[in-house]
């Protein structure tokens, strides 16, 4: 018989199990806002000038593609660290901060799960409730034990952050505790800054791993108020990880260009734990792609590309703005009594909008809108000729 006879079919990822239901609806008028990608006002993911201008550049460049040291390169692993820590960052000038290239901010959470994983046998992982729905599956892979924290409050539809810290407050020393740093997906709702800072304190007092997701800089603020949590970490003196991704910044999504950022006490620490990370990578996929890295180093590391690419981010943080007080005004010219304010205070690409799973079902069926069944919806995916089909429809299914 077969070795695979008695395989049994995994269940479909839920997102992706939606764009494929999407894919086959043969409807018009239909709007897929299940997906984690930022749309241009046509419905286009957009190729960025700054990214344009680099790949031009490089291709007229020819490089070689040679392999990459394990950790990625120095142009581009130094760029990233200034974005998350600031150029004038002093953990970066005494040496406290290892950064490898990764897969995408998946793949960074992947090499640091793994490593933690040697380093801490014994953690278990603290995600928020709820999370990207991969934080749980990957940490459990990396063989982990995974329990939520509290976070997302439904009544006020901000975080309940007395019920996380005291959550926190309970946690054994040593347990890692994954934060979005901004832009919380699913639902939109951040710390403030000084939530921030208490969230800091009860790591340190009760010795916890902090890891750091930043999928989203640029998305809510801009850069630099964006790093906000990082900010507060750092100051801190404590240890930490941090998994960036440049997917959403600089739709760079099919390329996957992340990093996995790792904060010590000092330099002789650093130089233990990158030779550490190596093996895990090593072990993994030996090192990172060239492209899409270098495309990322050339603009951050040119004056120029760098302010083209810091007015493109601003324009799709602007569009989503634009999309958010867009759909609350349509949705009152609709007659909708129930107040979706909320909406605008949300961050980043997404909004939980509080739709029930019936009433997002009557959006698929009724209306061939496509959301997530936690009534999660991406205001990336509207533009200005279907914001007003989407006002219409939700109307009716609320009413
Ligand atoms: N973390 C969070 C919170 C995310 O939303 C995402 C992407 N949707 C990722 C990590 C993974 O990013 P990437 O696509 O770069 O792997």
């Amino acid at each position: 018989a077969s070795i695979f006879a008695a395989v049994e079919m995994a269940p479909r990822d839920p997102i992706l199990g939606l764009n494929e239901s999407f894919a086959a609806d043969a409807r018009s008028e239909k709007v897929n806002l299940g997906v984690g990608v930022y749309y241009d006002d046509n419905g286009k993911i957009p190729l960025l000038a700054a990214v344009r201008t680099a790949e031009k550049a490089r291709l007229e460049a020819a490089p070689a593609r040679g392999y990459q040291p394990i950790e990625g390169p120095a142009a581009y692993n130094g760029a990233v660290q200034n974005l998350l820590f600031g150029t004038d960052s002093a953990l970066l000038a005494d040496g406290k901060v290892v950064t490898a290239q990764a897969l995408g901010g998946t793949g960074a959470l992947k090499i640091g799960a793994d490593y933690i994983r040697r380093l801490l046998p014994g953690a278990t992982v603290y995600i928020s409730d709820p999370s990207w729905e991969n934080h749980r599956a990957l940490f459990e892979a990396a063989g982990f034990p995974v329990e939520n924290y509290p976070y997302y409050e439904a009544g006020t539809r901000g975080v309940n952050f007395a019920g996380m810290k005291a959550r926190l407050d309970t946690l054994q020393p040593g347990s890692v505790v994954v934060l979005h740093a901004c832009c919380h997906n699913p639902t939109g709702a951040d710390l403030s800054d000084a939530q921030w800072n208490e969230v800091v304190e009860v790591c340190r007092a009760r010795g916890l791993v902090p890891f750091l997701d930043m999928a989203y800089q640029g998305f809510a603020d801009g850069i630099e108020p964006d790093a906000v949590a990082v900010r507060a970490f750092s100051a801190s003196g404590l240890q930490f990880f941090i998994s960036s991704s440049f997917s959403k910044s600089f739709s760079l999504y099919g390329e996957r260009v992340g990093a996995l950022s790792i904060v010590t006490a000092g330099k002789d620490e650093s130089a233990r734990v990158l030779s550490q990370l190596k093996r895990v990578i090593r072990t993994n996929y030996s090192n990172p792609p060239t492209h899409g890295g270098a495309i990322v180093a050339a603009v951050l590391n040119s004056a120029e590309l760098r302010q083209m690419w810091e007015d493109e981010l601003g324009g799709m943080r602007d569009r989503i703005r634009a999309m958010r007080t867009g759909l609350v005004e349509q949705l009152k010219a609709e007659g909708v009594a129930q107040d979706f304010s909320f909406v605008v205070k949300q961050r980043g690409m997404f909004s939980y909008t509080g739709l029930s799973a019936a009433q997002v079902e009557s959006l698929k069926s009724d209306f061939g809108i496509y959301a997530v069944s936690t009534g999660r919806i991406c205001l990336a995916a509207l533009n200005s000729k279907n914001i007003g089909y989407v006002a219409k429809a939700i109307a009716q299914v609320v009413k």
